[in-house]
């Protein structure tokens, strides 16, 4: 029969004639495909550079962090890819709804002088039309090939090992690159081999499930409830809530609804999937406003994922021929919707400091450096906004004043807003104190961005 596979593997073997070979040497070598890699990847493309990426899933593949805030506009236009996902017609957001310890506070983006909406985006489809784009540059993109270990003994032309599973094959080899950008998310490929990433603090030990719903209702930007029918002519904002000792967010999708927990691990352990299942349908119809969303919504069996490792960061992320970047290097609390921002700014960061490398070889391991404080000063600022008393863990705290203080104004003010939101940020407001910057935003500002609510109308 045409086309079966037979135990000799010939079949794998002329399925493998027909695919593209991964080259035996690049300038740069990007580990995974997510919004992190596929940006680098594109970058270094644009620039002339000879790239590979080696993505061990195939695409289009599921992705967690739904939630975009409209800073992503300046980086997808830096890459030219922002027409395409313009095209893709996603959910545009204009703020958000917190209800945190019983106080509610709604933010909505256009008070703060952003013209280009927030996302809720599909991340399945979003970041294949990235991974994409990185292709139509001229990056040559590999799925399923996994990256495996790497020997840096030859510092100019460190070598990386590779299981090639296209064709059902278990193809090994290798390739030589100049550098290597790791962005492999949260398995955090060089820095677990380099013994580098800590975890935040023991007492941050939290675990994510979420899953997914249909014909949930959602929540409109005059804060009233309405069923997805009402997408067409009302715009949602993201819905986050405190419950005890975890926080809850509802994102509405085309088609289903995405709704996440974030609680101490302490709560299910022991649990199998199934009594994980039953504690997130409890949870989510115990708590007020959100059970309401739910009422009429059905939940998509099978749908419910978890992440336990919650919260951590590498004292080491670039070194003069590799650069570990977005969620490879660290994670913070979602809670700001920061994640794939971070990706895209440590992707813009980490291909410059590479590209002036390639340029000038010489000065390689400054401009590593250069990038290293960089990159953890963006790190700082996020864990300081977004882990209350614990994040002060890593974080350069003269880094992160220095940042303040370059923010344009409308950021920033858009960022104190935020931190008045939960009680996450008791380190960013003590940072911006002393950097100078919340006094003056107090005096002038307080009071004007932000719409403290008394209640919401659902
Ligand atoms: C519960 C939760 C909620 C979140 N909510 C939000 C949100 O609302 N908004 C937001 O902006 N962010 C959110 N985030 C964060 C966001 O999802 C990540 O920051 C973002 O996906 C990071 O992109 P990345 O490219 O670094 O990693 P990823 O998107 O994880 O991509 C890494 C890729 O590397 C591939 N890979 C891994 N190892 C290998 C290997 N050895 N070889 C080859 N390929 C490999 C993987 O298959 C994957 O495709 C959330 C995260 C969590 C956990």
């Amino acid at each position: 029969m045409v086309g079966s596979p037979d135990p000799s593997g010939c079949f794998r073997r002329s399925v493998r004639l027909f695919m593209k070979a991964v080259p035996n040497s690049c300038d740069v070598l990007v580990i995974g495909g997510g919004p992190a890699g596929s940006s680098a990847a594109t970058h270094l493309a644009q620039a002339g550079f000879d790239v590979v990426l080696l993505e061990r899933a195939v695409f289009p593949r599921n992705q967690v962090g739904e939630s975009l805030i409209p800073h992503i506009w300046k980086f997808t236009d830096m890459t030219g890819v922002s027409e395409k996902i313009e095209q893709e017609c996603f959910l545009a957001k204009a703020g958000s709804i917190t209800v945190w310890n019983d106080k509610i506070h709604q933010i909505l983006f256009s008070d703060f002088g952003y013209t280009r909406p927030g996302l809720h985006v599909e991340r399945d489809i979003f970041d294949d039309i990235l991974l994409k784009h990185a292709e139509s540059c001229g990056a040559q993109v590999f799925n399923e090939v996994t990256v495996k270990k790497f020997d840096f003994s030859d510092s100019q032309w460190p070598k990386i090992f590779y299981t090639d599973k296209r064709g059902h094959s278990n193809h090994e080899s290798t390739i030589r690159c100049q550098y290597v950008i790791d962005a492999s998310g949260h398995s955090s490929f060089l820095a677990n081999q380099f013994k580098v990433r800590q975890t935040i603090s023991t007492q941050l030990n939290f675990l994510s499930l979420w899953g997914y719903f249909e014909n949930a209702r959602f929540v409109g930007v005059d804060r009233k409830s309405y069923s997805t029918e009402a997408l067409t002519t009302v715009k949602p904002v993201t819905f986050v809530m405190s419950f005890e000792d975890g926080w809850v967010w509802h994102i509405v999708l085309r088609g289903k609804t995405s709704v996440g927990l974030i609680v101490p691990s302490e709560r299910t352990r022991g649990m199998d999937r199934q009594q994980r299942e039953v504690f997130f349908k409890q949870t989510c119809a115990s708590l007020p406003h959100l059970n309401k969303l739910l009422e009429p919504a059905r939940f998509i069996e099978g749908s419910l994922q978890f992440r336990p490792d919650y919260s951590y960061y590498s004292n080491k992320i670039c070194g003069e021929n590799y650069y570990c970047i977005g969620d490879a290097a660290a994670f913070v609390d979602p809670i700001f919707s920061h994640g794939v921002q971070n990706a895209f700014y440590n992707a813009a960061a980490a291909t410059l400091a590479i590209k002036e490398s390639l340029k000038n070889k010489k000065h390689r391991l400054r401009y590593s450096q250069l990038c290293e404080s960089r990159m953890q000063q963006f790190y700082g600022f996020s864990r300081s906004l977004s882990l209350g008393e614990f994040g002060s863990n890593g974080i350069n705290p003269g880094l992160v004043k220095n940042l303040m203080r370059l923010l344009p104004q409308l950021e920033l003010e858009l960022i104190l807003v935020a931190s008045e939101t939960t009680n996450r940020s008791e380190n960013f407001r003590r940072l911006a104190r002393e950097a100078g910057v919340l006094g003056q935003f107090e005096e002038n500002f307080s009071g004007r961005k932000t719409e403290r609510i008394g209640a919401l109308d659902f």
